[in-house]
This record gives structure tokens, C-alpha cells and sequence, in this order.
């Protein structure tokens, strides 16, 4: 049995208690949905499609009631950039007022302003920013400057609980001690390291990062705590706390274009159809195991 709090984010996993499986969750823990794929930067590393695709925000409603009626514990929305998807508010106020989901959004914190974090206020969980290496080498991965970044992490701390995604490449990983004492400057309450995965323009994270990231995490001694993705392989032990919870029934990805995934590289999908989410879960499940 596991209780989640979808305020503080704690977990209590009583492993003592044994539920028969037709009491088990049908739905993923978890699900990211990308709401548009629009996006106003142009990062070398973004794997987000590049056709234009939004959700219609009453599907997106309906999916949201289906995944909280199945047990899913919360929703993590993008893109894209989904601070440019027009109806964000509306759908994160939906999610805290009529279900149990914890609302998780993950920004380049670029457009960032009072009205809109007054209208996410109370709605949303965690804000995720995404911030990759520090000073001219954020300048250059992300195209903006990063003094506007610090106020706008500066402006994301004082309304919300927030983390730091940073995507760790040969030039970032050289700053990771900067990067992780930006985070505990504006009060990050997480740093989630991901490997950088290989893309048309980018051939992802090397060997030779990938071993010089295992070296600092190993030495890490700091203040905030570090988390990565569950496909990442950082070389490093890492607390798996729900070992036999795999698959779709931890995770599902959502893209803008309305095709159920396992993961967002992942190549199998399914449109979603009017028989709704969990219906094209299920043949994504069945499409694994035939
Ligand atoms: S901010 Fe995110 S979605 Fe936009 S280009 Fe960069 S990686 Fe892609």
C-alpha cells in the first residue's frame, strides 16, 4: 500500500500490507504530458517534436478525471514550453480542485510574471525549472541571459516549491558544483541530473561525462537533494524504493499531439481516442507484452 501527500509530496510505502491485484492501481503512477510543443528557445539538446500541437483542453479534463479515478498520484506538465500553452492555469486549477493529482510543471522560467503565478498560485505543486550549466554556458545552451533567470528563480522561490532539471553534457558537467550551489541559493528543494540524451544535433552524454558525473555524485556533500530520471544510468547506487512497480505502471508520457507513450523517446505510442486515456494505455501495455 502507498499513500502519497500530494502537498509535501511525502510517500509512505507500507510494504507490511498486501493488496490483492485486482485493488492495484490500474493507472501509471505517474504521467508527464506534454501540452504543446510550441517553445520561444531553440536549446541544441531539445528532443521535443517540432510540429505545431497543442491539447484540446477538454480532453485533456477528461483525462486527468480518468488517471485520478485510476489511481494515478500526479500529473507533470510541459512541452514544449507549457507556460505558452493558454489554458495551463485553468487546467492546473481543474486538476487541484476537482482531483487528488499532484500538478507538476517544468519551465525555462522565462516567462515568468506576477499574473501568472498568481493565477497558478494554490495549483500547481512543484514548478521545475530548467537550468543548464551557470553564466555564459547557459547563456549559450539556452539563449537567455541568465541574470533574468536568477530573478525569475528568485520570483518561482518565493510562491512555490520548486527543483532544478539540468541537463548534464561534456560543458555542463564541468559546472556542477556551481550549478548545485545555485540551486541551494534559491532554496531548490531538488536537483534532478539527466544525462543528456542523443538527438538529430546532439549525440548525448559521452563516457567520459558520464564517468566524471558518477565521480561528483559520489563526492557530493551538499545541501539540496539529487534525484535523477528512472532510465538514466549514472553508475552510482540508487534507492529504487518500489522495485517491483515497472513499466506503465509507474510511468506514462502524454504528448501534445494526444498519443499515449511510455516514455517521451519512446517509438510505440497510441493515439488517444474517444474511448479515452486509460483505454490506450492499456493496448500501449498489451503492445508490450504480445
Ligand atoms: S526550453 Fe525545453 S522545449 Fe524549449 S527548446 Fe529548450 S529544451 Fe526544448
Amino acid at each position: 500500500m502507498h499513500l502519497f501527500d500530494r502537498q509535501s509530496g511525502l510517500n509512505v510505502l507500507l510494504d507490511e500490507v498486501s493488496l490483492p491485484e485486482h485493488a492495484w492501481s490500474a493507472a501509471p503512477r505517474q504521467v508527464s504530458i506534454a501540452v504543446t510543443n510550441t517553445c520561444d528557445l531553440a536549446c541544441p539538446f531539445c528532443y521535443a517534436p517540432k510540429h505545431r500541437a497543442f491539447l484540446e483542453v477538454s480532453h485533456l479534463l477528461s483525462w486527468m478525471d480518468e488517471l485520478d479515478h485510476a489511481g494515478t498520484f500526479g500529473v507533470g506538465f510541459g512541452g514544449g514550453e507549457p507556460t505558452l500553452y493558454r489554458h495551463l492555469p485553468e487546467v492546473c486549477a481543474y486538476a487541484a480542485e476537482n482531483t487528488g493529482l499532484a500538478v507538476t510543471l517544468t519551465t525555462h522560467g522565462h516567462r515568468w510574471n506576477a499574473d501568472l503565478a498568481s493565477r497558478l498560485c494554490g495549483a500547481v505543486n512543484l514548478v521545475r525549472v530548467s537550468v543548464d550549466g551557470v553564466g555564459s554556458t547557459y547563456e549559450r545552451l539556452r539563449g537567455r541571459s541568465f541574470a533574468l533567470l536568477r530573478t525569475s528563480l528568485d520570483a518561482i522561490a518565493s510562491d512555490f516549491q520548486w527543483g532544478m532539471n539540468s541537463v548534464i553534457n561534456q560543458d555542463t558537467v564541468r559546472e556542477l558544483d556551481a550549478i548545485a550551489a545555485l540551486a541551494a541559493e534559491h532554496g531548490a528543494s531538488e536537483l534532478l541530473l539527466l544525462p543528456e540524451q542523443p538527438t538529430v544535433r546532439t549525440p548525448g552524454a559521452g563516457q567520459e561525462t558520464l564517468r566524471a558525473l558518477e565521480t561528483w555524485v559520489l563526492s557530493y556533500t551538499g545541501s539540496v537533494p539529487l534525484a535523477t530520471s528512472g532510465d538514466a544510468v549514472l553508475g552510482v547506487p540508487i534507492a529504487n524504493a518500489l522495485p517491483g512497480e515497472v513499466g506503465l505502471r509507474s510511468y506514462a508520457h502524454i504528448d501534445a499531439s494526444a498519443t499515449a507513450r511510455t516514455t517521451s523517446y519512446s517509438s510505440s505510442r497510441v493515439r488517444i481516442g474517444e474511448d479515452g486515456v486509460m483505454a490506450a494505455l492499456k493496448q500501449l501495455t498489451q503492445m508490450g507484452t504480445a
